[in-house]
């Protein structure tokens, strides 16, 4: 795998994707975590030497031109962030915007407009990525983001472009998400919410022997308790996956790895913020009842497990937790997580619902590693190749 720092930049035009799918509303970056976190790899290149041409994406604009998902009020960000004029060219691939780009100098910059807006970019079509591979000679990818996608700016890219490698953003995400948890210093905590279970199990399934015990809550998490024989009232089942949660359950204890389930939630009639809730036990949950947050005792337990571990990953809020009646059992367990890696744990947390959750509840800083990708760590977590890093050759 080539690094930034194997690359002789000085003089040269890069070509950066990066991963700018930052929410915008009347027309400013309300959330500029992901523009900063590009930051790294765009001052290495710059005191390198280097002009850069700046690419990404925005939303689902699906092959046309969205106004609303212009990555004009990117360029404006950026520019007040980095303090460094950036050039904005309205298109991806005319002569304009790669006259605009070969004729840069050293430290210049210049951002092109949403990628997505060209239906080629998500086909992964030869012609848009040779179009935009006029813009330089070297290319780096550090959109993490979009890593578990065959896009032409992540994978048909590198077809044209020999001389590439990953940036600061990918090598840092590789670095915890990978290395680290290759060999964890234990006790090794994961942390699993969110209502899909058909995303988590092949991620438990690929972790479960790296770690010493899993915390399920969230919708997931019933139907664990499900296979297990609980009373789960109306709460979110997937029955397709009720035997191999049987199945991990099965394992996990012949293992001797632990698996803790909620064993009283926050339940109501009605999944809205206006109804009445009540804390209840699994077994007096009522059948016109589902449950919508771990409950006190839980995560009293959690935290008993957590304030011990030395290495804690989390992905999935514990709850409901756009809804406030239902986001306590997150916060706690965000605040849980904060302490324990402020005494030294290491805590990497995945992208997507679990950060925004943890930002909904104030709770954004104080981890080890929050990762910029929601399904490209959930993909790498669950030992999935992902087309972007097969294009650069990183499994090789
Ligand atoms: P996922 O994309 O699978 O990580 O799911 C995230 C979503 O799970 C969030 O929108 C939460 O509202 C939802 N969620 C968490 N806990 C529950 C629950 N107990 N019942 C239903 N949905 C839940």
């Amino acid at each position: 795998m080539k690094k930034l720092k194997d690359l002789e930049l000085k003089g040269e035009r890069v070509l950066i994707r990066m991963d700018y799918n930052v929410p915008i509303q009347h027309g400013l970056v309300v959330d500029d975590f992901r523009i900063r976190a590009s930051l790294p790899t765009i001052k290495y290149c710059l005191n390198a030497g280097a002009s850069l041409v700046l690419i990404s994406h925005l939303g689902r604009p699906k092959g046309a031109i969205v106004p609303d998902m212009s990555l004009d009020p990117v360029a404006f960000a950026l520019e007040n962030i980095l303090g460094t004029e950036v050039m904005f060219s309205n298109d991806c691939i005319s002569d304009d915007a790669v006259e605009l780009s070969q004729q840069m100098q050293s430290g210049e910059v210049h951002l092109l407009e949403n990628l997505r807006f060209y239906k080629g970019e998500t086909d992964n079509d030869l012609g848009f990525s040779w179009n935009l591979s006029r813009h330089a000679d070297i290319f780096i990818n550090d959109a993490f983001g979009t890593s578990h996608r065959a896009h032409a700016s992540n994978v048909g890219i590198t077809e044209h472009i020999n001389n590439a490698a990953v940036g600061l953003l990918i090598e840092k995400e590789m670095k915890y998400l990978c290395e680290t948890l290759d060999n964890p210093p234990e006790p090794t905590v994961l942390i699993l919410g969110g209502a899909k279970i058909s995303d988590k199990i092949s991620l438990i399934n690929n972790m479960m022997n790296k770690v010493n015990v899993i915390l399920i809550g969230g919708g997931m998490a019933f139907t664990f308790l499900k296979a297990q024989g609980y009373n789960v009232g109306l709460s979110l089942v997937d029955d397709l996956y009720l035997k191999e949660a049987d199945d991990i359950l099965k394992y996990a204890k012949k293992n001797q790895i632990k698996i803790v389930l909620p064993h009283d939630l926050v339940c109501s009639t009605n999944i809205s913020s206006d109804v009445p809730w009540r804390v209840s036990t699994l077994d007096k949950l009522r059948s016109d009842e589902a449950g919508f947050d771990i409950g006190p005792e839980t995560a009293v337990k959690f935290e008993l497990i957590i304030s011990k571990a030395n290495t804690i990953i989390w992905n999935g809020p514990l709850g409901v937790s756009e809804i406030p009646s239902f986001s306590t059992g997150t916060q706690y367990i965000g605040s849980i997580v904060k302490d324990r890696t402020n005494k030294g744990a290491i805590s990497i947390i995945g992208g997507g619902d679990t950060v925004s959750s943890l930002k909904q509840s104030g709770i954004q800083e104080g981890f080890t590693h929050i990762s910029t990708g929601g399904g490209a760590s959930l993909q790498l977590l669950s030992g999935k190749i992902l087309p972007a890093f097969e294009a650069l050759k990183i499994y090789a």
